[in-house]
């Protein structure tokens, strides 16, 4: 067997990597560089027998929906198949067709030809064995994914880390179907990122709990695809008999709705109260009741947080996009918070890392007792050998192959 990472080993995000064998070819993740990577000469990647000429390929793998995994999808071939989490496609579709509708961007009919993973459940590419299993990520469905073929085992973790909803329940599934490990190829975004102080999202959770409780009105600005702190903003609300408001019914209720109708988990049932579709007509309401106002950075929040000045505001994103000496610094987002200011809001930082700590690393490396670690996804993957793990550390080039022997 022959790995092959084409991008990510040395950034975070534009994740594609390859495996192959003499007779079968299968592509993990399909995604575009980050906004901030210098790397726009490298979006255009172009992949033979998978994004251009005959197609030569059984399969493309998407392990979550984050556009770093999977936002080069439309330069796939058109009959090669692309695979995707049943509920993941569902709620990218529904990303997708909202791109189309105000943007003229996105091809939701492509996404809905995705095939399905079922997690636990083997497909065979010819002689490639390939078993999904669920894993914790601020992508709501995300997979890793077991690659098994000529006697050796893969596993590559997808984006991941434990302390999510399902964070606890991450070593009993590794050391259930993930032992012994030949090759494990890793996401290592927190290695450059060690000092970061991460806090579980129920931690997240008392957290909003508590804030809700002192402030009668809150706003909150996160990804809408970030099902795990949504559920812990929209539990808190319920805990505070606040209303729960959104910016766009016909997009964020949606995506929650998907949710709700696929999961059995009641954490993740947003219909056990009312969300409300902002508009004029709620201000009297909201005036009197207080409200819990999940945003988006777009106009409509912006007016909402000029009716009503003084508000707080939870910044529930990656502090980075609002750090002007970092290469992610995101002049829009920060204009639209530093306005929110202006109109007298205060704004607290509430938010946890969608990736896996340099703890959490180490743990997964020694419960699959990986012999070889390949790390991605990272901006500094020769960290690794800083932390004390047992099993040989390959740091890749892009495009550099590694033979599994
Ligand atoms: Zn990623
Ligand atoms: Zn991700």
């Amino acid at each position: 067997m022959q790995i092959k990472i084409y991008r990510g080993t040395h950034q975070i995000g534009g994740c594609i990597t390859e495996i192959k064998t003499a007779t079968a070819r299968i592509i993990i993740d399909m995604g575009e560089n980050l906004p901030s990577s210098d790397c726009s000469v490298q979006q255009q990647l172009e992949i033979d027998g998978v994004t251009k000429g005959t197609p030569d390929c059984n399969a493309v793998l998407i392990t979550h929906y984050h556009g770093d995994h999977v936002g080069m999808f439309e330069n796939v071939l058109p009959n090669l198949p692309i695979y995707m989490g049943k509920v993941a496609k569902q709620i990218y579709s529904v990303v997708q067709n909202t791109l189309k509708n105000k943007l003229n961007k996105g091809n939701p009919e492509r996404v809905n030809t995705f095939r399905e993973f079922v997690v636990g459940k083997p497909l065979y590419f010819g002689d490639i064995k390939v078993t999904p299993y669920t894993i914790d990520h601020s992508a709501f469905d995300a997979y890793m994914l077991l690659i098994e073929s000529e006697g050796k085992r893969i596993l590559h973790t997808g984006d991941f880390r434990m302390h999510g909803a399902k964070g606890t329940k991450m070593p009993a599934v590794f050391e259930k179907y993930c032992k012994n490990i030949d090759v494990l190829i890793l996401e290592g975004t927190m290695l450059s990122r060690a000092d970061e102080r991460v806090i579980s999202e129920h931690e997240l959770g008392m957290q909003a709990y508590n804030l809700l409780c002192e402030n009668k009105y809150v706003f909150a600005l996160c990804s809408s695809t970030n099902i795990d702190t949504i559920a812990e903003f929209y539990n808190a609300a319920i805990k505070t008999k606040k209303p729960f408001i959104v910016c766009e019914e016909d997009f964020q209720s949606e995506i929650l709705k998907i949710v709700t109708q696929n999961t059995i988990s009641p954490f993740y049932k947003f219909d056990r109260q009312k969300i409300y579709s902002y508009g004029h007509n709620l201000h009297n309401f909201m005036k009197e009741r207080g409200f819990f106002f999940l945003g988006r950075i777009n106009y409509v929040t912006q007016k909402a947080i000029e009716a009503f000045p003084n508000s707080l505001l939870i910044y529930s994103m990656w502090s980075g996009y609002l750090d002007k000496s970092h290469p992610a610094f995101d002049e829009y987002k920060s204009n639209f918070v530093d306005s929110a200011l202006c109109n007298g809001c205060r704004m607290v930082h509430l938010h946890t890392s969608g990736h896996a700590s340099v703890e959490e690393i180490k743990k997964v490396c020694s419960i699959t007792s990986a012999k070889t670690i390949i790390p991605i996804h990272s901006e500094n993957p020769d960290k690794l050998n800083d932390i004390r793990i047992a099993g040989n550390i390959v740091v890749l080039q892009d495009n550099q192959s590694f033979i599994v022997g």
